[in-house]
């Protein structure tokens, strides 16, 4: 039986700087990957662009996530990989976790757990497109392992359904591997991915992309040979008579991200509907005492720079917890011009340490104001400007030595400003 202070699952970015920062606060710390290797997804994210905000420094994915493992070994932390937890429990002094490792089954006591298990990709059956199972219908994630880690080519002629990010990318990368990308179908009237993407994936290489546009139908039997396309209403729902038939022999699917929380609701953490992620107060601690929360596992975030910032926040924190010391918290309410915001909870005694928020408007906004409000007076105003929905925004919030009493109503809006 091993014991440590405070245990990581999940060995991304978020679950190294987790690690490394509650390492560096003198807790013991052990790290559990499923993988065989550290670093999470940014091993398949061989285009650069990550670190510009923590480094200045445009780094590709593995280039990115490997100062962390530099640090992560140099601090001796040990990492079980190749490791499936089995079962968490909660005990009167922390928690029990059984793992299978390679060696066998593993049973390790924390006081403390950091839960940083990344997200996954929605696939073609939680879109519901209609037709035959052929071979051809792959994820953008899944398009990405065979080019950039197994060296294969998914496609020949591909259609890429979902502006997300990932899609986006794959846009490029399967151009520049000689692929044909016939355009990218995106059901909403704006695209879901950043406008960077929008123009160094798409537009930079003439791939069109179709707004209002979604793919209905999937033809062929071993392998695909086609998709309908078809234009959709306000509604999002597909318009008679504008069906079109393309043929191609893959469908990329780049329909969006969910945290992935088996094990914070096998806890019984509560979720938030609007991030599907733990719900959190601003030390990422979740609702079950001792259990923290960070990286793409807390909320989707398009820039890895912020997952390692909650990982640390996370650790330090973790580090720091002591059975039955919860400290109370107030839960802020966001309006419906919020997508959604994170942390969703506030410790009542301010002054401690600024809190980090992270959210994303729900409409366009040229210029907007970020208001938190304590019973409808403000306690916090920030001006801001060009808010796009697939672009979260980050925001410290310094509460000072505000007092928020039991019982106060804290909400949260974007107030919209002069176009
Ligand atoms: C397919 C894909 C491609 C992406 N491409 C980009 C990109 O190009 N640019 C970008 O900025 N962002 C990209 N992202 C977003 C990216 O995930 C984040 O920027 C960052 O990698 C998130 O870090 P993380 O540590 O939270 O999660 P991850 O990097 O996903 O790491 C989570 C780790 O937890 C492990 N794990 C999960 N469950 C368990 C378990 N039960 N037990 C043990 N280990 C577990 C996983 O194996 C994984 O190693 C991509 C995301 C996906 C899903």
């Amino acid at each position: 039986m091993k014991s440590v202070d405070v245990l990581v699952i999940g060995g991304g970015p978020a679950g190294l700087a987790a690690a490394i920062a509650a390492k560096k606060e003198g807790a013991s710390v052990l790290l559990i990957e499923r993988e065989a290797r550290l670093g999470g997804i940014m091993k398949q994210c061989i285009h650069d662009g990550f670190g510009l905000i923590r480094f200045d420094e445009k780094l590709s994915g593995p280039e990115y996530v490997e100062r962390f493992m530099d640090e992560f070994y140099a601090l001796g932390i040990p990492a079980l990989l190749q490791t499936f937890v089995t079962s968490v429990c909660e005990k009167e002094d922390g928690f029990g976790v059984t793992a299978v490792t390679r060696e066998g089954m593993a049973e390790i006591t924390a006081r403390a757990m950091v839960l940083a298990t990344g997200c996954r990709e929605r696939t073609a059956r939680q879109v519901f497109i209609h037709g035959t199972r052929p071979a051809g219908v792959f994820t953008a994630g899944t398009a990405q392992h065979f080019v950039n880690l197994m060296g294969q080519m998914p496609t020949r002629r591909c259609v890429i359904l979902g502006s997300g990010d990932i899609g986006l990318i794959m846009a490029r990368r399967l151009t520049l591997e000689g692929a044909e990308v016939l355009g990218v179908y995106e059901v909403k009237p704006t695209p879901s991915g950043l406008t960077r993407n929008i123009v160094q994936c798409l537009e930079d290489y003439e791939i069109p992309l179709h707004l209002s546009h979604t793919v209905t139908r999937v033809f062929g039997q071993e392998r695909l040979e086609g998709v309908a396309v078809a234009r959709v209403d306000e509604k999002l729902n597909p318009i008679p008579g504008t069906e079109e038939t393309i043929a191609c022999d893959a469908l990329i699917l780049s329909v969006g991200l969910i945290p992935e929380n088996e094990m914070a609701e096998r806890l019984g953490a509560a979720l938030d509907p609007r991030t599907r992620g733990p719900v959190c107060d601003d030390r990422l601690m979740t609702s079950v005492d001792g259990v923290f929360s960070c990286g793409n596992a807390l909320h989707v975030n398009d820039l890895v720079d912020y997952v390692s910032e909650s990982g640390e926040l996370a650790g330090r924190a973790a580090a720091a917890y002591r059975p039955g010391q919860r400290e109370q918290s107030l839960e802020i309410t966001p309006d419906d011009s919020i997508g959604y915001l994170v942390p969703q909870r506030v410790r009542r005694t301010g002054g401690l340490e600024p809190a980090v928020f992270y959210f994303r408007s729900r409409e366009i906004l040229k210029r907007g104001t970020f208001t938190l409000r304590a019973d409808g007076q403000p306690v916090f105003e920030k001006k801001l400007r060009n808010l796009n929905p697939p672009e979260m925004e980050r925001l410290v919030v310094d509460f000072g030595d505000l007092s928020l009493d039991e019982g106060i109503r804290l909400t949260a809006a974007i107030e919209k400003g002069e176009a």
